[in-house]
C-alpha cells in the first residue's frame, strides 16, 4: 500500500475540486451497486462512474437490430435537454405542451387521412398505443353484442403469430383469446382466405402489421379489408380493423402515398404508430389515433380536475416525459412532408443496396428487400458449415450488431439476420457492414471443420424491438 502524501480530508474544501477527477479517492473505492450508498459521492465522480460503466453497452448507431431512433438533429437535442421537466400530464401547468400534443395528434390523424381529425392519444410508445386501441376495440365489440342481446365472454382478436410481443400481452391482460394465423413456408404475412376462416360474431377485431417486425413486409390491408366488407355484408358481423403501423405508419405515407392501408378503408377504426422508430424521435413516443369519435367510447375516457380544469385523458400511465412529444413537433415542422420524404428515399436506397449487395454474395436467400420500410431479412441458403449465428457474432467483434433469430412457430426451422436502416446510416457505414459480413464469410468458409452455432434452445425469440 502506497501512502499517500496527503489525505483528502487534510485538503481545505475550496481546493478539493482541483483534484484531477480520477485523482480521486472514490475512483479507486468499489462502486455501490445493489444497495443505497450511506454518504453522497462528489458529482464528477458519479457521473464518470456511469458515464464508463455505459461504455461498455453496444453502440446504439450500430445497432442494425432496433427500429428505434438513435440520431437526432442537435437542435432537437437541445430543445429535449431544456423540456426534461415538463410532465406530459400537467396540461392545465403547460398549456403549451398540451397544445403541442394535440398539434400532433392533428397532424397524425391527418397523415392517416382520418374523416374526423383530432381523435388520439400520444403514448410512451406502440405498445401502450396498442393497449389503447385494443381496449377500444373490446368495449365497442361487447356494446354491439350488448345490442343484441348476445353473450360477451368470448372476444377474440384475429391476427398472424407473426405479431410483435405486444399483442400477446394485450390478449393476455384483457383476456381476449388471441386467434393467430399461421405463416406458410415463404410466406410470411397473413393474407385474406386465412383472416375469413378464423373470424366470427365474437372477433373484437383483424389486425394486419404495416411493417413485420419479422421482415419489415406490409400485410395486404386493402385486401384483407375488402375481403372483410364482403364477409360483413354476407353475415350481419360487424368486424372492424385496426393497423398495427407502428413502423410503416411514417413511412408509407412518404414514399407509397397511393398505397391504401389507412383510414381511406373505411373498417379502418384504430391505428398505431411509434413515433420513435420511423417518427425520427429518441425513445419513447408512441401514438394512437381513432377513425373518428364514435370509434373511441366515451367510458374510456378519464376527466381529472386535481390539477386544475378538466382534462380529458386516456393513458395507461399518469405522470410522463413530455419532452418526447415536443421532439416529435420538432420533426413535423423542421422536416415537413418534403424532408420526411427524402430522409426516406435516402433509407431505402440504402437498404435496397445492402439487400441487392447481400444477394450478390450468393450465399443468402432474400426475404425482403428493404423497399417498403428500410429494412430487410435474409437467410443462409446452405447452414451446414456456419449459420447466422455465427456471422451475428462475428459482425459483433466490429461492433456490429445484426440479430438472428428464428422466423414464427411452423416456419421456426428457418433462422434469419435482420438489418433496420435508420436515419444517420450512410451508404458509407453500408460499405463497411458489407465488407465486414464479407470478411465472416471467408472466416467461416476457411475453417471446414468448424462446428456451426445452433439457435438458443430456451427459444427466445427477437421480436422485442
Ligand atoms: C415496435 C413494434 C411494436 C411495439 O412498439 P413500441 O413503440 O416499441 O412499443 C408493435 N408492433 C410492431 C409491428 C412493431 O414493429
Amino acid at each position: 500500500m502506497v501512502t499517500r502524501q496527503k489525505n483528502l480530508d487534510d485538503i481545505p474544501e475550496h481546493e478539493q475540486n482541483l483534484i484531477p477527477i480520477y485523482g480521486r479517492d472514490a475512483m479507486e473505492k468499489p462502486v455501490p451497486k445493489y444497495e443505497l450508498p450511506e454518504h453522497s459521492l462528489d458529482p464528477d465522480v458519479a457521473y464518470n462512474l456511469i458515464h464508463d460503466e455505459l461504455m461498455l453497452d453496444g453502440n446504439a448507431r450500430l445497432n442494425l437490430a432496433t427500429f428505434v431512433t438513435t440520431w437526432m438533429e442537435p437542435q432537437a437535442q437541445r430543445l429535449m435537454a431544456e423540456t426534461f421537466d415538463k410532465n406530459m400530464i400537467d396540461k392545465d401547468e403547460y398549456p403549451f405542451t398540451a397544445a403541442i400534443e394535440e398539434r400532433c395528434i392533428n397532424i397524425v390523424t391527418r397523415l392517416f387521412h382520418a374523416p374526423e381529425t383530432g381523435v388520439g392519444a400520444s403514448a410512451i410508445g406502440s405498445s401502450e398505443a396498442v393497449m389503447l386501441a385494443g381496449m377500444a376495440l373490446k368495449w365497442r365489440w361487447r356494446d354491439r353484442m350488448k345490442k343484441k342481446g348476445k353473450p360477451t365472454d368470448k372476444p377474440n382478436l384475429v391476427m398472424g403469430n407473426n405479431v410483435q410481443v405486444v399483442w400477446e400481452k394485450f390478449a393476455r391482460y384483457w383476456e381476449v383469446e388471441p386467434r393467430y394465423i399461421e405463416m406458410e413456408p415463404n410466406q410470411y404475412f397473413i393474407t385474406p382466405k386465412g383472416v375469413l376462416d378464423v373470424v366470427d360474431e365474437n372477433t373484437i377485431g383483424v389486425v394486419p402489421i404495416l411493417g413485420v417486425t419479422y421482415t419489415g413486409a406490409f400485410e395486404p390491408v386493402e385486401a384483407i379489408h375488402d375481403a372483410l366488407v364482403e364477409h360483413n355484408a354476407k353475415t350481419g358481423h360487424d368486424i372492424p380493423m385496426h393497423v398495427d403501423a407502428a413502423s410503416g405508419g411514417f413511412v408509407a405515407p412518404f414514399l407509397q402515398p397511393e398505397l391504401k392501408w389507412d383510414f381511406r378503408l373505411p373498417l379502418v377504426k384504430s391505428i398505431n404508430v411509434s413515433g420513435h422508430k420511423y417518427g425520427l424521435v429518441y425513445p419513447g413516443v408512441g401514438w394512437v389515433a381513432w377513425r373518428s369519435h364514435e370509434d373511441l367510447p366515451k367510458d374510456l375516457v378519464f376527466h381529472v380536475n386535481y390539477l386544475g380544469g378538466d382534462m380529458p385523458t386516456f393513458t395507461l400511465n399518469f405522470s410522463r416525459p413530455g419532452n418526447q412529444v415536443i421532439a416529435q413537433y420538432y420533426n413535423f415542422i423542421r422536416l415537413g412532408r418534403e424532408g420526411y420524404t427524402r430522409v426516406f428515399e435516402q433509407m431505402r436506397d440504402t437498404a435496397t443496396y445492402l439487400s441487392s449487395a447481400i444477394e450478390k454474395m450468393e450465399r443468402f436467400d432474400l426475404l425482403s428487400r428493404g423497399d417498403t420500410i428500410p429494412v430487410f431479412a435474409f437467410a443462409l441458403k446452405d447452414s451446414s458449415k456456419y449459420t447466422v449465428y455465427d456471422l451475428s457474432d462475428k459482425l459483433r467483434e466490429h461492433g456490429w450488431q445484426v440479430p438472428a433469430y428464428t422466423m414464427p412457430p411452423k416456419v421456426d426451422d428457418l433462422a434469419v439476420l435482420r438489418i433496420c436502416v435508420r436515419e444517420g446510416f450512410s451508404r458509407d457505414l453500408a460499405d463497411m457492414l458489407l465488407k465486414h459480413l464479407g470478411d465472416a464469410i471467408r472466416h467461416f468458409e476457411a475453417q471446414p471443420s468448424y462446428a456451426p452455432k445452433q439457435p438458443d434452445k430456451t427459444g427466445k425469440v427477437h421480436r422485442n424491438c
